[in-house]
């Protein structure tokens, strides 16, 4: 694990002069939150984590100016279903219940370029299992010639050769999943016998490539929260020799988890805040956790209006985990559907979906994504809180 010097920090960050004309609260709030974390070099990319592209990209300075220098700036990250189909079959799934015509390459690369004209400077592939599609490295080398591209998988399928052509491509990082650190908790979760070797197999292969920025996708389940069980299980990742554990607590996705809305506690997302400074001060492995990069202290809740979510069969949707839909890009241009999306997501310091699960159950009715009727009858009801911390600097 190779820690970047704050030297090579400094020249990464200076290399976009565009920065000093940024507003200086805003520069404040930034450099107080990149002292937060330990910067990695992996492959020569100065990484702080993987919500965010490396410091010395082409992508980080189309951050500083298309989006820290613009008021009205367009979405930034966005993520896309590659596939729907997935060997494993995950209790909580967001992705299992969807059905129809996939999306095929050549739509998928015109969304792309039609994402990044609009500031998209991040892009995540998720499915399904993402490497099922045949097409995954040509997809990643055209979205990666000026975004930062990361792949969430479970490692199914991988192999030496399709890693080596990712990184090629120029894939920056990774998150494979794993949901608990007992081997048979795993398996039982993804109801797949073989999903824990599977996932530890994938981190190897991705080590051995090297040069790709390797991370955990961590869910914390309500019961691992309620037993306070996020040191043990980061204990186990630290183990793994990776660089980064991608740590969320389960989202409300899926109708099971709406009738007993068992959402996370503002007591316990601080206290993973918390935790998370405290392993990032120590620094020997990033913990990114959504609750702290989305949380209001920082940057929160980027749904819909920085954050765009397009599922395999070309749904539009505020954010991964949400089961609405504001329009098809087989029918409509994304333009135009993130355009009518955005009015109705100002910016806010709390998790949509964590906020909202009640009114989800309200209004689904049995189709996923929710038909664009029952997506807006529900935003009709939704009351946002405040903006968060960056985001009242930024626009004040
Ligand atoms: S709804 Fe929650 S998970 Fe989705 S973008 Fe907002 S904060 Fe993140």
């Amino acid at each position: 694990m190779k820690r970047a010097s704050t030297f090579d920090v400094a020249w990464a960050l200076l290399a976009v002069p565009q920065s000093l004309l940024v507003r200086p609260s805003t520069n404040w709030f930034l450099t107080q939150y990149i002292r937060k974390f330990r910067v990695m070099d992996v492959g020569g990319n100065l990484i702080l984590h993987s919500h965010l592209p490396p410091l010395n990209s082409k992508a980080y300075k189309r951050f500083v100016t298309e989006h820290l220098l613009s008021k009205d700036a367009g979405p930034s990250h966005v993520q896309i279903g590659l596939t729907n189909a997935c060997p494993q079959n995950c209790e909580y799934c967001y992705s299992k219940d969807k059905k129809g015509k996939v999306m095929d390459t050549g739509r998928i690369i015109d969304l792309m370029r039609n994402l990044k004209q609009m500031g998209v400077f991040w892009i995540g592939f998720t499915g399904g299992e993402p490497l099922l599609n045949k097409d995954i490295a040509r997809i990643t080398e055209e979205a990666s010639t000026d975004c930062a591209v990361k792949l969430f998988t479970t490692g199914c399928t991988l192999t030496p050769q399709l890693a080596r052509d990712l990184k090629n491509a120029g894939l920056y990082s990774v998150s494979v999943s794993l949901d608990h650190w007992n081997e048979t908790e795993h398996d039982a979760v993804r109801r797949y016998p073989g999903a824990f070797k599977t996932a530890l197999r994938a981190l190897e292969i991705f080590k051995e490539v090297g040069g790709i920025h390797i991370g955990v996708s961590a869910v914390l389940s309500r019961h691992m929260i309620q037993r306070h069980q996020a040191d043990e299980y980061l204990g186990f990742l630290m183990t793994l020799g990776i660089h980064e554990v991608w740590l969320s607590e389960a989202k409300p996705s899926i109708p099971d988890m709406w009738q007993h809305a068992s959402v996370i506690s503002e007591e316990e997302r601080t206290e993973l805040c918390t935790l998370q400074d405290r392993y990032n001060k120590e620094g020997r492995i990033t913990v990114n956790y959504l609750g702290h990069f989305e949380g209001k202290e920082h940057f929160g809740c980027a749904a819909g209006h920085k954050m765009v979510y397009v599922d395999a069969c070309g749904n539009v949707s505020p954010c991964v985990f949400l089961p609405m839909s504001f329009g098809n890009v087989n029918e409509r241009s994304i333009r135009e559907i993130y355009t009518a999306m955005k009015k109705r997501f100002p910016t806010e310091s709390r998790c949509f979906i964590n906020e909202n699960s009640p009114l989800l159950h309200k209004h689904y009715h049995g189709q996923s994504p929710m038909s664009e009727q029952d997506t807006v009858a529900l935003m009709e009801e939704v009351r946002f809180a405040p903006m968060a911390r960056f985001f009242k600097l930024h626009y004040s």
